[in-house]
C-alpha cells in the first residue's frame, strides 16, 4: 500500500487521516442503518481464477493463468465486487 513509499512522518500523518474518515464512514453507515463489515482482502491472488498474482512493470499485477490484470492497488476493490456481487 501507499504507507510503503511514506517517511514514518508522514505514514503517521496518512494513517490519522485514514483513521479519521473511517471513524466518520463508520458513523454515517450506523447513522443511517447501513451494515458493514471490516474484512481484509487480498492483493496477490487473482479475483477471477484464485491463482497467485505476478507483478509486472509499476504496480501492475497478471494472473498467468486467465488473464487478469489491475494495479496492485485496485486488486482488493476487485475481490470486494466478487463479494458483494456473489450470491
Ligand atoms: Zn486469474
Amino acid at each position: 500500500m501507499l504507507e510503503e513509499s511514506l517517511s514514518n512522518g508522514f505514514a503517521k500523518l496518512y494513517l490519522t487521516g485514514l483513521r479519521r474518515f473511517v471513524k466518520l464512514l463508520t458513523n454515517q453507515l450506523t447513522w443511517y442503518g447501513i451494515p458493514y463489515e471490516f474484512k481484509r482482502l487480498p492483493s496477490t491472488a487473482c479475483p477471477q481464477c484464485g491463482h497467485e498474482l505476478e507483478r509486472s512493470l509499476g504496480r501492475v499485477m497478471i494472473c498467468p493463468i486467465c488473464g487478469f490484470r489491475a494495479d496492485r492497488d485496485l486488486v482488493p476493490i476487485q475481490w470486494a465486487m466478487k463479494i458483494i456481487h456473489a450470491p
